[in-house]
């Protein structure tokens, strides 16, 4: 079965005392999660330490980065590696959210870039991709989010491209609290599969986990990770309260 995910993007939100805070609100009940259920946090970059201690020795819990650089190192202010984030522990990487595509430029060509070397320093990538509202209103949605996994994805080999972790976040239903119907999100996934299937071969579309990001909350969580092609989501204003974020966990397949 493939990996259920339930993962948690903070963004540019929380000071480090309220991050501790919810941190401990959400560790408190001792969800147990099974062997292939995982809980991820993608906290901003001066709270991974923090956060990866808080998290330390919970099976299956981790932390995330919400970005890496596509450069391994030098003269870059301001960026930050994937191998600094390696060399604290962090096991995970957001890249490509429609945010960072959106407000700094990040094009398909250099999340290709960034996935590489995520992967080069073993970060297991959480690649974003979506459509914007006006796609989805042409109805042109699946040839627009084939084109991104074709221009970030296909030059990688099989077995590398099994590390990759998808997550398919609709723009149009990112804190917006529209949420995609879980039709619209199982068609989706189906068809995301289906692209990767038609470029890898089965083995690799049935093994890599596709989370369903777009204001999934604790009243819909259920739902839309009941979907067949759904193995999670990618969760941002409900992951800063302790409850919902709780309750999203639980409804993980
Ligand atoms: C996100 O930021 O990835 C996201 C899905 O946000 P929200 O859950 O708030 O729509």
């Amino acid at each position: 079965m493939r990996k259920q995910i339930a993962a948690a993007n903070w963004k540019m939100n929380l000071t480090i005392n309220k991050a501790e805070a919810l941190l401990n609100d959400i560790l408190t009940p001792q969800i147990k999660l099974n062997a292939n259920q995982l809980a991820v946090f993608a906290v901003p970059f001066p709270y991974l330490q923090t956060a990866d201690k808080k998290l330390n020795g919970i099976e299956n819990f981790y932390v995330a980065a919400q970005n890496c650089y596509s450069k391994k190192s030098g003269a870059y202010t301001g960026e930050v590696s994937a191998e600094m984030l390696q060399s604290i522990n962090v096991k995970y990487v957001v890249l490509g959210h429609s945010e960072r595509r959106e407000y700094f430029d990040e094009s398909n060509q250099m999340l290709a870039e960034k996935l590489n070397v995520a992967l080069e320093y073993n970060l297991t990538p959480i690649f974003c991709c979506g459509e914007p509202l006006s796609i989805r209103d042409a109805q042109t949605q699946n040839e627009f989010v084939a084109k991104q996994l074709e221009e970030s994805l296909f030059h990688f080999s099989k077995d590398d491209l099994q590390k990759i972790v998808i997550a398919y976040e609709p723009i149009w239903a990112i804190g917006t609290g529209k949420t995609a119907t879980s039709a619209q999100a199982q068609e989706m996934h189906a068809h995301l599969r289906k692209v990767l299937h038609d470029e890898f071969g089965k083995d690799v579309a049935d093994s890599i986990s596709i989370l369903y990001g777009g204001s999934v909350k604790a009243s819909n969580a259920n739902e839309i990770f009941s979907q067949p092609d759904v193995d999670g989501g990618l969760v941002g204003g409900a992951s800063l309260i302790a409850e919902e974020f709780i309750t999203i966990i639980k409804s993980l397949k």
